[in-house]
This record gives structure tokens, sequence and C-alpha cells, in this order.
């Protein structure tokens, strides 16, 4: 076969015969594909003469093809540690490897170093002996740069949700989690890979599955994110508080999800309750202390208005407290408060509020309860007083008296059946103590 007639340009100095794989390849019908492609395209021969090099390469050595033709590589740049080069292009042109490879190049004029992905591989004629070289060359450096940016965003992004002191998670429409940082995963007691894919209701307690997911269908519907405080009994048993923030979030494959960031406040939220519990209690007898009484007073109060239930009161007042502790001293004067809160306590209901009103004086609450029980129940206290306060180490006789009366039509406020019952409470003092009296 006659080899393809060259169509070589315009001022070609060539005086070595070109070789017909070389010439082939110049010939080649794809060329104009080449000459337009994104990369950087050239072909040698086996001395690594230019034979072709398209624009890019053209741009690159700062000539025009005419100029470049018949040269090589080395006779246009010189690179800085470019020993690699050399030897790849011996690789090819004499052991007719293809080589596939990363380089990097400074590029001379501007000093800024370039990647390219580059694949030499050797021409070859019709006999298969090599006749040169055609190489491509892409240049990667932006995407190289991308690359790198990404995985230093990854890296960041990773150390920021495995260090954060949060629960981190992305759940799908679907209800399956996506994404659990370290966190995360240690809550559910699982690797955080294996928290992927699963459903909620396979991590957590049922009855918290469903309260989430409502939550998350709301967020996924408004598109709003929510803040607000979340429980969950943990792997221990115990009961965790999470401060939560879930956000929607829209996946680049179009499908939607929801973004948690869930800290623990377990500690704060008991530290809180803690608070809350020791402002509504009396130090001493740990009863309710008259604040809080006064709050319960005039819900209960409201309570009763509202639906016409009954409510009475029991004012309590001890006796001659003054001289048990003239007696015996202060201490024993509060050891006995505190067995007598006990003793009284014994006989009342779960919603009865029970409270310390002040220093020897108490009042009981009684939802739901008309007057004849209320005063029965104060008699049984009375009577129970006398029996149950003695100090196993002293002999301490304690009685009080009680006040009993009834939320009645004409009560406007609490503070009118308080005032009735504190009557009472004085009208029995006066008949000799240790009595009830109802009013
Ligand atoms: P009465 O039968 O008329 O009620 O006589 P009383 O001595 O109980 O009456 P008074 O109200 O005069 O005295 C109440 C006493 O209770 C005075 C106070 O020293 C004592 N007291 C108040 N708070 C405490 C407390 O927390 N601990 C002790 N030990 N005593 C208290
Ligand atoms: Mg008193
Ligand atoms: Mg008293």
């Amino acid at each position: 076969m006659k080899p393809p007639k060259i169509a070589w340009p315009e001022g070609v100095v060539s005086g070595a015969p070109v070789h017909p794989a070389t010439a082939a390849f110049v010939a080649n019908p794809f060329r104009e594909i080449l000459d337009e492609m994104g990369a950087f395209v050239y072909a040698t021969d086996l001395n690594g003469s230019y034979v072709y090099a398209n624009p890019m390469v053209l741009q690159l050595l700062g000539r025009s093809l005419p100029e470049v033709l018949g040269k090589t590589f080395d006779d246009f740049i010189k690179l800085e540690h470019d020993e690699d080069r050399a030897a790849i292009d011996r690789r090819v042109l004499v052991h007719g490897e293809v080589v596939a490879r990363e380089e990097s190049n400074v590029i001379p004029h501007t000093g800024e170093v370039r990647t390219y992905w580059s694949v030499k591989r050797p021409l070859r004629d019709a006999g298969g002996a090599i006749a040169g070289m055609v190489g491509v060359s892409y240049d990667i450096t932006d995407k190289k740069r991308l690359e790198t940016a990404v995985a230093e965003q990854k890296a960041l992004l990773a150390a920021v949700l495995d260090n954060v002191d949060a629960l981190v998670y992305m759940k799908g429409e679907d209800r399956r989690f996506r994404y659990a940082n370290q966190r995360a995963a240690d809550a559910f007691g699982l690797p955080a890979d294996q928290v992927v894919g699963k459903l909620d209701s396979q991590l957590m307690p049922q009855e918290a599955a469903q309260r989430f997911w409502r939550k998350d269908q709301e967020i996924l519907a408004s598109g709003q994110r929510s803040v607000s405080e979340e429980a969950m009994q943990g792997r221990d048993g115990r009961m965790r508080h999470y401060w939560s923030v879930v956000v929607p979030w829209q996946q680049a494959d179009g499908s939607r999800a929801v973004i948690g960031l869930s800290t623990d406040i377990t500690e704060l939220h008991d530290l809180k309750e803690e608070l809350q519990r020791q402002a509504r209690t009396d130090g001493l007898t740990g009863l309710v202390n008259r604040r809080h009484f006064q709050i319960c007073a005039q819900a209960e109060f409201e309570r009763s208005r509202r639906y016409g239930r009954a409510l009475s009161l029991i004012a309590i007042d001890v006796d001659h407290f003054k001289n048990i502790n003239d007696r015996h001293g202060h201490p024993v004067g509060d050891r006995v408060l505190k067995t007598l809160a006990l003793c009284m306590q014994e006989g009342l209901r779960g919603n009865d509020v029970f409270a310390r009103t002040g220093g020897e004086e108490f009042c009981i609450l009684l939802p739901e309860t008309e007057l004849p029980a209320a005063a029965e129940l104060a008699e049984r206290l009375r009577a129970h007083l006398e029996l149950c306060v003695a100090l196993d180490d002293l002999a301490i006789k304690v009685t009080a008296c009680f006040g009993v009366t009834a939320s009645a039509g004409q009560d406007t406020g609490f503070d009118q059946i308080f005032a009735r019952a504190d009557r009472a409470l004085y009208a029995a003092k006066r008949q000799g103590r240790n009595r009830v009296v109802v009013s």
C-alpha cells in the first residue's frame, strides 16, 4: 500500500525523510479534531522531534507550527526536575510502552505549577516497528485544585462534625438516616456507617421515633426550621434531653431531607428541674413552700369555679411551739416540725397539696373535697399527731389546731377561703387548743 501523501504546512523545513507511520498520523483525518481538542496533542518521530503539534502545544511553546516541526520540546523549554520526562519518552520510543501518568510542570515564563494527565503511546508502522510517539496531555490543574479544595472542605467538615458537642444527622423523606456523626452514632450504640440507611424506628424507642417523625414531616411540609427541647430515653434507660435545631434540606438529586443538630442538655435540664423543685419546696420539711402553695391554691380555686367542683382547705398551727423551742432548743424544734410533716403526709391523697406556709404553720388544700370530708380528715390528723410525734429520745407531746373551711359560692378569690380557715384556726386556739374548728 502506498504511504499517504503528507500535506506539510507551509514553511516546514524537513531535511530528513518522514517516516510513513508519523506521516500517516499527520495526515490523519481526525487531525482537525485533534487541533480543536482542549488538550495538548502532539506526535514526534523517533528522535523526539515534532511531526505534529496542535494549537495548544504551540501556544505553550510560544511558537508557530513551522517553527516547531522538526524540533524537540527541549529546544524550546527547559523544565526543572524534568529527568522523568526523558526517561518516560525512552520507555515509549525504545520499549514501546504506553505510559499514562500525572505530571506537574512549572511553566517557565509564569512560574505557575500546572498538573497534567499525560498519555504517551508509540506510533508503529505497518510492520509494527516503533516509528515515533503520540502524546495527549490534559491540563487537570483546575480539577486538581478543586479536588484539593473539596478534600480540605471535607476534612474540615469531618473534624467539625466529629468534635462538635452535638448529635448531627441527616434523615431523608423515607425516614432513613443518610448521615450520623460520631456522637449521634454513639447515642444509638452503633458505628456511624451502620446508622446510615436505618429507619428511625430501628434506632430509638417507638414512641420517640413516632414523635420525631411527626416533627420531621412538619418541617418538610413547612420548609421552616424548628428549634425545640426534645427528650429521648438513652441506652442506659435514663431520659436524656436535647436542645434541637432541625432544618429542611434539599439534596443535589432533588430529594428532601432534614438535618438535625441536637445538643445534649440533660445535665442542664436536670439542674433546671432541681432548681425549680427547690424553688417550690420548703427546705426543712420537703413540703410545698408558701409561694408555690399560693400558686397552686389560685389555680385550684379557678378550676373549682370553672367546673363547679368542691375545694376545701385545712389551716394548721402547732400549739405552744415556742415552748418546745424554749425547752429543747431550736434544732429539736426543727426535728419536731419534720416529723410532724411526715406524720400528716401519711394520711393524704396524691393530689392534695400539703404546704408549710410559715414557721410552725401548715396548710392542706383538698381538691374535689366537700367540707364534711375535710373536717373528718382534720380530726383524723389531729388525733394521729398526738400519737405520732414522739421523738425517740424525748418525750414531747405535740398538738395542733385545725381550721377547716370549703369554697363557697360567694368567694371571689382564694384569699377569702384562706382568711376563713385562719379565723377558724384561731377560734380553735381560743377554745383551748388541740382541736378542730370548722367554718
Ligand atoms: P400557739 O399555740 O399560740 O400557736 O403558740 P406558739 O408558741 O406556737 O405560737 P407563736 O406563733 O408565738 O410561736 C411560733 C414559734 O415557732 C416561734 C418561732 O420561734 C418558732 N419557729 C418558727 N419557725 C421555726 C423553725 O423553722 N424552726 C423552729 N425550731 N422553730 C420555729
Ligand atoms: Mg403560729
Ligand atoms: Mg403555734
